[in-house]
């Protein structure tokens, strides 16, 4: 892969490595040329490359000193050795007296007992760890901090290398980069398993021209493209595009501006230059110093601003390399790979996506709210994902079990195709029971309802068969805004999805934000426990204003239809009573300025705190209907975010205690006569389904692809055997019914 950088670099060891990258020779002689290279300058015993292999494991490449036989032979995990602490702590180790640090293991294959000082140096690449660098002496000797700094230059060289592939040999560790089979764990976000093409969404830059041939040449590059970084920064704030944005966004551009007229950075990118780099690579090198030194931060300030940094430095080199646009054309079946990305941005990609992994997000951030809603297999927390990616990559997401595939072998992608036919198989099956009840074996009929969110996911009515929407989550309008959604607008959208709905009832919940779920247009209050919080109906009843456009939005979508209204997070009766209220006053409000009013009205309630279950008879009266929100009732009873899959998982809803807290609300329910149903996760899960129909629950509501699932084993299971194993395993004291009903539904 050589590259003419013409070599007249002032600083003699970077010159002799870039004539070492023009060399027309194989990937494992340039590393060793670069190990003696590096060995000579240093005056050093040993100099040896270690690359990562996967990973966690290192592996020997090259060395000027060690045992021969040892190269490619030789690995070890991350957490073993100097070596492995050097990518651990992704610093540099330079001790003169390596066999009594800690965490010092001896490998006799090398032969490295005979040395006692030691440098590790980590190469990386934009922050990213791709191996280490180690120089060794026999003698005792701390190398000099001018040492450490030229080396941290050569191994940031390394790395551009490596990236560039011009370590490419015949062993594994040698493989052209980004070629590999990987597979990485992520968190699951949003079930389902998808095969399609990798879409990076801010497309990958090469800097092939790694070393200054003109160091002042190179100045004056960063300096011009410094001063268009600053006047498109300087444009943005002045056009009047910036006063529609909102305020966290301004912040961004305000902080970008703060890094392009920064004296700090610009002296640090000529310093790297000085020291023999290309403008690009020394914004590049900085790049990873920084994300290193600040990636240990739990600050989140500063992990904001990390971003900010990641964001412009990326601009910087984009402009140096000449490839300003980062947009580029969608592959087919394209699976979106980011580090992260914001609500808007991935509803502009919409519907042409198959699936979307993060590096960073969370469960509960917008982007996973959206993708949930686009209804496609999201994982999140995937490290390094965008690092290794390329477009066009044949990726597997598998959001059932969080594990993603990148450019999957032939026996696991057809492991996965077979789990995708498999799937399709027993969709297929589901949907021949589209036009049948859910009648269980002794006779009790379900209605089977589905949540929704966006205009789209109507047309699922009719595909699987539900009888209405149960839940259908007003949020996403707002989260997608960078404004207050118009009341016209949203009057507009309320009536659309009544149309689509073609007469079935829709449930319309009235905004649940606050928590995880912030407006981006929305002041921040820092509150120690936000899913405790300023939310949902108390933050929609400390802000009236917005609650009153939104009723009256839904009065004027629904002019000569039913309406039907319910309120999140409901934690006592008074606050029922006064959105209720609120309402008559915008109904009242709408007659008088002669709107066209719903023909009918049902209010009811979100039960999603304990506290709600053992509220005043009048309470259970005075609701039109209750709908469980178990997600949230779940995390509530349980005392378990429900966000921190820690303690998520170890609370299930087929608890003993969480079944007789769903048997009370169904008691309270039929005394008042005032229908129940449950829009919780577990209502799709077909044995949770089984088991709050057998509490008594008669009206499920769920994603519309779990309708098929939970139809076929309710019409399968006897209800009253169902309920009368609960109540055995209830009596006999224990804590999950879930193993004896899985054993009675086997069969099913
Ligand atoms: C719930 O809490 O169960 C619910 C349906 O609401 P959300 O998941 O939107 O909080
Ligand atoms: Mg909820």
């Amino acid at each position: 892969m050589p590259v003419d950088t013409g070599a007249k670099n002032p600083h003699p060891l970077l010159t002799r490595i870039s004539d070492a990258l023009n060399k027309d020779i194989d990937g494992q002689a340039r590393l060793d040329l670069l190990t003696t290279i590096i060995a000579d300058s240093l005056e050093t015993d040993v100099c040896s490359i270690y690359l990562l292999r996967d990973s966690d494991t290192l592996e020997l490449c090259a060395t000027r000193g060690l045992k021969s036989q040892a190269v490619h032979k030789t690995r070890l995990r991350t957490s073993q050795g100097l070596v492995g602490r050097v990518i651990q702590q992704a610093a540099p180790l330079n001790t003169a007296d390596a066999p009594n640090e800690p965490g010092f293991r001896y490998m006799p294959e090398t032969g490295e007992e005979d040395y006692r000082s030691f440098l590790g140096i980590p190469i990386q690449h934009r922050g990213y760890s791709r191996g280490v660098l180690v120089v060794q002496s026999k003698f005792q000797r701390k190398f000099s901090d001018e040492d450490v700094e030229n080396l941290k230059f050569v191994a940031s060289v390394v790395a551009e290398m490596a990236e560039l592939g011009a370590f490419v040999g015949k062993e594994k560790a040698l493989a052209p980069p980004h070629t590999l089979p990987i597979q990485f764990h992520g968190t699951c976000a949003q079930e389902g398993v998808a095969s399609g093409n990798v879409h990076l969404h801010e497309g990958r830059v090469i800097v092939s021209n790694l070393v200054a041939e003109n160091p002042e040449a190179e100045r004056k590059r960063l300096r011009q493209a410094m001063s268009k970084l600053k006047g498109g920064v300087d444009e943005l704030l002045l056009s009047p595009i910036i006063d529609n944005v909102d305020g966290e966004s301004r912040e961004v551009i305000q902080a970008y501006r703060m890094f392009a007229n920064s004296r700090g950075w610009l002296s640090r990118l000529e310093a790297n230059i000085d020291r023999g780099l290309s403008a690009a690579a020394a914004v590049e090198m900085e790049q990873s110093e920084v994300r290193t030194r600040m990636a240990r931060s739990t600050d989140k300030y500063l992990r904001d601003r990390l971003d900010d940094i990641d964001a412009i430095s990326n601009k910087l080199v984009r402009i140096l390399v000449g490839q300003e646009s980062a947009s580029h054309e969608l592959p087919e079946n394209p699976i979106l790979v980011a580090k992260n990305i914001g609500p808007v941005e991935l509803l502009e990609y919409g519907r042409s996506l198959r699936g979307v992994v993060l590096e960073e997000g969370s469960v509960g951030s917008h982007a996973t709210i959206i993708a949930r809603s686009l209804a496609i297999p999201l994982v999140v927390n995937v490290s390094e994902i965008s690092a290794e990616a390329l477009d066009g990559d044949r990726i597997i997401v598998d959001g059932d079990t969080g594990i993603v595939n990148l450019r999957p072998d032939a026996p696991v992608a057809q492991a996965y195709y077979d789990k995708m036919a498999m799937l399709e198989k027993e969709q297929n099956k589901y949907r021949q029971l589209r036009n049948f009840p859910a009648t269980s074996k002794d006779g009790v009929t379900i209605s089977l309802h589905m949540n929704a969110g966006l205009l789209p996911h109507l047309p699922s009515l009719e595909i699987s068969g539900a009888e209405g929407v149960g839940l259908f989550r007003t949020e996403l309008q707002f989260l997608a805004a960078n404004t207050v959604p118009k009341r016209e607008r949203l009057a507009k959208h309320y009536s659309n999805v009544l149309d689509a709905a073609k007469g079935k009832r829709v449930a319309f919940r009235t905004l649940d934000i606050g928590s995880d779920k912030i407006l981006p247009y929305m002041k921040r209050h820092e509150e120690p426990n936000p899913a405790l919080g300023w939310r949902a109906i108390r933050l929609a009843l400390s802000r009236k204003g917005t609650l009153k456009m939104q009723l009256q939005a839904m009065i004027r979508g629904a002019a000569n239809r039913n309406l039907s209204i319910m309120f999140p997070l409901v934690a006592e009766f008074d606050e029922f009573r006064e959105a209720k209220s609120i309402f008559f006053e915008v109904l009242e409000r709408e007659r008088q300025y002669d709107h066209e009013l719903p023909a009918s009205v049902e209010i009811g309630a979100m039960l999603e705190t304990p506290s709600l279950a053992f509220a005043p008879d009048q309470f259970f009266k005075e609701a039109d209907f209750i709908s469980i929100g178990g997600n949230d009732l779940k995390q509530f009873f349980f005392a378990a975010d429900r966000e921190n899959e820690r303690v998520r998982r170890l609370y299930d809803a087929l608890n003993v205690s969480f079944l007789s807290l769903i048997e009370k609300i169904v008691e309270r329910c039929r005394s008042a006569n005032t229908p129940l149903s449950f829009c919780g996760e577990d209502a799709g899960l077909p044995i949770s389904a089984v088991c709050l129909a057998a509490m008594g629950v008669r009206t499920l509501s769920m994603r519309p692809a779990s309708i098929g699932r939970v139809k076929n084993l309710i019409r399968k299971a006897d209800l009253a055997a169902v309920r009368s194993t609960i109540d055995s395993e209830r009596a006999k004291g224990a804590s999950s019914v879930r193993p004896r009903i899985e054993r009675l539904l086997e069969d099913c």
